[in-house]
């Protein structure tokens, strides 16, 4: 009885953890007091990556170092060990020679006619003297060669112990430098943003910075929400259109395989182009009548290349819409445009737009959100432009299916 109620008590506590991991508490509407706080934590954020950043440049470094070096040794190693296998090699001809030198000598002293030969030598003196000089004469040839012999056979052998430790050296030394290399492969990963449609944290500040200088500067105090105050700055409108005339979607947003690094990643918008769009200047229109909060006309983003952002408020509801790898923009912060408006035209070719490394061929990526810019989900490592409020544009815009052409900028509303 005891053990199934506590069965029952942990049953219970499992169910109350899942349900608490659930549940998500509602999201408190961000004023731009609160926005200029996120700022504040974004920067001190960013700072901390950046030195983030510094320490594994430094760490890359001094792996590369260490490889370089380790590649050094091994082929110091191999040199040695090559040396050592000649040497080896010498010294056991060395050892041959000797070897039919010793032979030859106890052949002409001894063996020749058996004993007597050397006898013969021996005896064959002219006086006892002699006799004892031609007897050293022979021991002192023979045993000096069989020293030499000896000290050959030890050559080899330190050689070989020599040869043996080196290679051992070889296999740590390239176990050390396959470690390394897994090593620098982790380093480059943390540097590396995966998705291809990331911002940088820069990037992400500007645009933050941007929005609320203009809302300030549009009159909204801290206590508004961006909601609350761009009911009375943002034209209001009833729809939204397709931001080109002409063309077709070449990639719809969500989960799919990364054109640039062929890993699996969320595509936070919506791609489109036109025929020869990499030798053709299209233009892109805004979706809607809206107020420009961000434009990044810089022609160095490495990623999105050149972007402009624009705010609505359609029926009521408050959009944020996101124009990336524009070979150029044609509108400012704090212009107010109608859907008629041009902002830019379609880039991302890597012929024009060298810098932008996120492309692939010239085409409009459009993002649209439900929500202003914001660090909502500021603890990840990456941060993005509209990835709070992440709405997919082909279910609020009317467009064909993928490859679809069409000629009109016909609205779904
Ligand atoms: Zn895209």
């Amino acid at each position: 009885m005891k053990k199934s109620s506590r069965k029952i008590f942990q049953f219970l506590f499992i169910i109350c953890l899942l349900v608490s991991n659930f549940y998500i508490p509602e999201a408190q509407a961000k004023t731009l007091g609160s926005m200029r706080e996120e700022l504040e934590e974004l920067k001190e954020k960013y700072a901390n990556n950046q030195l983030q950043i510094q320490l594994t440049e430094e760490e890359i470094e001094q792996t590369k170092e260490r490889i370089a070096t380790i590649r050094t040794t091994i082929l110091d190693i191999q040199e040695n060990m090559y040396e050592l296998k000649n040497t080896i090699e010498q010294l056991n001809q060395d050892i041959l020679d000797k070897e039919a030198e010793i032979e030859d000598i106890l052949v002409f002293f001894q063996v020749a006619n058996g004993e007597n030969s050397y006898l013969e030598y021996a005896f064959g003196a002219k006086d006892f003297t002699d006799f004892i000089y031609r007897l050293a004469v022979s021991e002192q040839l023979t045993s000096y060669n069989n020293e030499l012999v000896e000290q050959y056979k030890q050559d080899i052998e330190e050689s070989e112990q020599k040869t043996k430790e080196l290679e051992q050296e070889e296999i740590n030394l390239n176990n050390e430098r396959d470690d390394l290399e897994v090593e620098m492969t982790k380093l480059g990963d943390k540097l590396e943003e995966l998705d291809s449609d990331s911002i940088s944290i820069e990037e992400q500040l500007e645009m933050m910075e941007s929005e609320i200088e203009l809302y300030t500067s549009l009159g909204c105090s801290d206590d508004q929400t961006i909601e609350q105050c761009s009911a009375d700055v943002l034209p209001p409108d009833t729809t939204m259109w397709r931001p080109i005339p002409t063309g077709y979607i070449s990639g719809y947003s969500g989960w799919r395989i990364s054109p640039i690094h062929g890993g699996r990643e969320f595509h936070h918008g919506l791609d489109m182009s036109d025929s020869g769009a990499n030798y053709r200047d299209y233009p892109i229109y805004s979706i809607a009548n809206g107020l420009v909060v961000y434009v990044d006309n810089s022609n160095t983003s490495s990623c999105g290349g050149n972007k402009v952002y624009i705010q609505h408020l359609i029926n009521g509801q408050f959009y944020t819409s996101g124009y990336w790898h524009l070979r150029a923009t044609s509108v400012e912060v704090g212009d107010v445009v109608t859907k008629n408006t041009q902002i830019g035209i379609m880039g991302g070719y890597s012929g024009t737009e060298y810098w932008d490394g996120c492309s692939t061929g010239a085409h409009l990526h459009l993002e649209l959100s439900d929500e202003p810019f914001n660090n909502e989900n500021g603890g990840s490592e990456n941060i993005y432009g509209l990835r709070d409020g992440f709405l997919r544009p082909e279910l609020n815009i009317n467009f064909p299916s993928k490859g679809v052409y069409w000629n009109d900028r016909t609205t779904k509303y």
